[in-house]
């Protein structure tokens, strides 16, 4: 079941997207050849629990940390370990967190130093990709017209799109109604509403779509070892343009 939000609850969620986009911000600035992932983790734990708010992935079914550090071929749901990142590497940071009992939730994926142009190309087409489905994001379409937005940028550009995981509605949950995958033909699925609030987040692959699991239960990794990017954003369909959460100031 979807649940929709209150306005008086969504200024609630604004607080948690906030600290997770001003945190990510703040570990955008950190990232360069050398740091280690956990350092990241626990400058995120730091700058979550300091401004009130408690990391809503660390024990989430297990989860041993703040922050989802996911490096080059790993998908998401990256444990930071300390093996230094290195100039060429991409990095995706995945930080969620809970304010007043309600959850924000958030990815980029940065450049560790001087990274190939492919790279590049990957991160922006992947960034971009989630606008083009948040810009589908609008009370009256379905929820499969974000999908369908989504996968045909990203092929179009000849990148493949993650089946294995989804967007998802977020609110007293980290994880609600509905499931949005970024795949799909348009036109189907429940009509989006005003006051749902979704986070929607691509996945997207450099070569073929198919991820595994690794040994740890939790980083999913490309099958084929090419790179992987990941943006995620929290917003709400409104009337017209969603609100975007987790837009750092
Ligand atoms: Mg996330
Ligand atoms: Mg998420």
């Amino acid at each position: 079941m979807v649940i929709l939000k209150s306005e008086e609850e969504i200024r609630c969620m604004a607080k948690a997207s906030k600290l997770v986009a001003d945190g990510l911000t703040m570990l955008k600035s950190m990232v360069c050849p050398g740091v280690l992932p956990v350092d990241l983790d626990s400058a995120a734990e730091d700058f979550i629990r300091t401004r009130g708010g408690i990391p809503a992935f660390k024990g989430y079914r297990g989860f041993p940390a703040t922050l989802c550090v996911s490096v080059n071929d790993q998908v998401v749901h990256g444990i930071p370990l300390r093996r230094p990142l290195e100039k060429g590497d991409i990095v995706g940071l995945d930080l969620g967190a809970i304010v007043e009992g309600f959850y924000g939730d958030s990815a980029v994926t940065v450049a560790v130093g001087t990274i190939s142009d492919d790279a590049q190309r990957l991160i922006s087409v992947t960034e971009e990709s989630l606008h083009q489905g948040i810009a589908k994001a609008v009370v009256g379409n379905r929820l499969s017209d974000i999908s369908h937005a989504i996968q045909t940028y990203v092929e179009e550009a000849g990148f493949s799109i993650v089946r294995e995981f989804v967007g998802h509605g977020i609110g007293r949950d980290l994880h609600e109604d509905p499931q949005i995958p970024n795949y799909g033909l348009p036109g189907q699925g429940p009509r989006l509403r005003k006051g749902m609030v979704l986070a929607i987040e691509p996945m997207v692959n450099e070569g073929a779509p198919d991820v595994r699991v690794l040994d740890d239960q939790w980083t999913a990794v490309t099958k084929d070892g090419s790179f992987s990017a990941h943006f995620e954003h929290t917003l709400v369909v409104m009337n017209g343009q969603p609100t975007i959460l987790t837009q750092s100031s």
